[in-house]
């Protein structure tokens, strides 16, 4: 109930019960104080003044309320605009307000100042950071693309077998630092806002074929039946077929690195309300309580899985979770019901104009 119905009832309440009463007892004493009829007439005036003053008494009374009403709810927008866009508006108050709503006003603008100036602060010092990302891995990558192609061409002279295996083991571990640094390339390019999109639309089944055709080969080398659920005729989704595309390999490579032998992976794939949701489900080693809301942090690996799986850098999930959400969509997991493993589901909008 909004404060001034409240203080309108209190105040009619009030009121109405003081000028009855008082009406009552004046009624009784003009009675024994006037004769005949002729105190109608006395309680009739004395009426006429009651009411003369319960209108000049109300419209004070309101006065009163506007006063404390109207700061209360400026207070109130103020609120809500910063919580939703995280902007102050001035909160204007009068020397008629109450003493304790300037106070609170003063709290309250005091309070979203130092918000806004810790929000800056942490853009600032993120801006920084991902600007020093994108610095050191450019200029890691020109150095890393010569050493490679030294190493090819290396590869190509007269070697013995021992040389030949250090050389190919060296060039190995230059691709797997080429690839980190353009990982770091794409985060800095995500965290400022240039990472470019172009939606399409995406084909699921044909996609998620694609993707398993791709990771057949590693899966039979690690012992994972990776499979394909049977689907319902699905809509396309409207996505950046690449990214999308990036986003499930790592989803799918992921639950086979993180599967024992013998295991299961399986991709699942439904339309619901107005997206696709698209699940990957394996029977690994699955995520701990304590990790869970790690996850998805930069460089993050749960120790279960740095045991399992020496290498990895703890950045696919990130990257993925930020596409996702680019696309209007989002990435979760869940601990499977029945049985060890893990389910992450990623969700993307249809496109609208082919599902109609
Ligand atoms: P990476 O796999 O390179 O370590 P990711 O960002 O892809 O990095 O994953 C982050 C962490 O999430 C992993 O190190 C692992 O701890 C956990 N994780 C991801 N997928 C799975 C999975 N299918 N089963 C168990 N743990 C997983």
């Amino acid at each position: 109930m909004p404060l001034w119905l409240l203080f309108t009832i209190a105040f009619l309440a009030l009121a109405f019960g003081a000028v009855a009463t008082v009406g009552y007892f004046t009624t009784i004493v003009l009675k024994t104080l006037v004769s005949g009829t002729a105190y109608i007439d006395a309680a009739f005036q004395a009426g006429i003044i009651a009411i003369l003053l319960l209108i000049v008494i109300g419209s004070l009374f309101f006065a009163l309320v506007r006063i404390v009403v109207r700061p209360i709810r400026r207070l109130t927008n103020a609120v809500q605009a910063f919580s939703e866009h995280g902007q102050m508006i001035p909160v204007l108050t009068s020397s008629y307000t109450p003493i304790e709503i300037t106070q609170l006003v003063g709290s309250f603008s005091t309070l979203a100042a130092s918000v806004e100036a810790v929000h800056r602060r942490d853009t600032e010092v993120s801006r920084v950071k991902s600007d020093f990302i994108s610095t050191a891995a450019h200029q890691l990558r020109t150095p890393l693309t010569g050493i490679r192609w030294s190493l090819e061409a290396l590869q190509k002279s007269q070697l013995n077998q021992e040389q030949m295996a250090l050389i190919a083991s060296a060039n190995d571990k230059i691709k797997d630092l080429v690839a980190i640094v353009s990982t770091l390339l794409d985060i800095s390019s995500i965290e400022s806002g240039k990472y470019r999109y172009t939606f399409v639309a995406v084909d699921v089944p044909a996609l998620l074929t694609e993707i398993v055709n791709d990771f057949m080969p590693a899966a039979t080398q690690r012992k994972v039946a990776l499979s394909i659920d049977p689907m319902q005729p699905l809509p396309p989704m409207r996505a950046d077929r690449e990214r999308i595309k990036w986003v499930l390999n790592n989803l799918v490579d992921n639950a086979i690195n993180y599967t024992p032998e013998g295991g299961t992976v399986r991709l699942i794939a439904e339309a619901s309300a107005g997206r696709i949701l698209i699940r990957v489900r394996d029977t690994g080693i699955g995520i701990s309580q304590q990790d869970r809301n790690n996850i998805f942090e930069r460089f993050y690996r749960a120790p279960n899985a740095i045991a399992k799986q020496n290498a990895g850098n703890g950045l696919g999930l990130y990257i993925a979770r930020t596409i996702a959400k680019d696309h209007g969509g989002d990435l979760n997991f869940a601990a499977n019901d029945h049985g060890p493993g893990t389910t992450f589901a990623l969700s993307v909008p249809v496109e609208i104009s082919r599902s109609r």
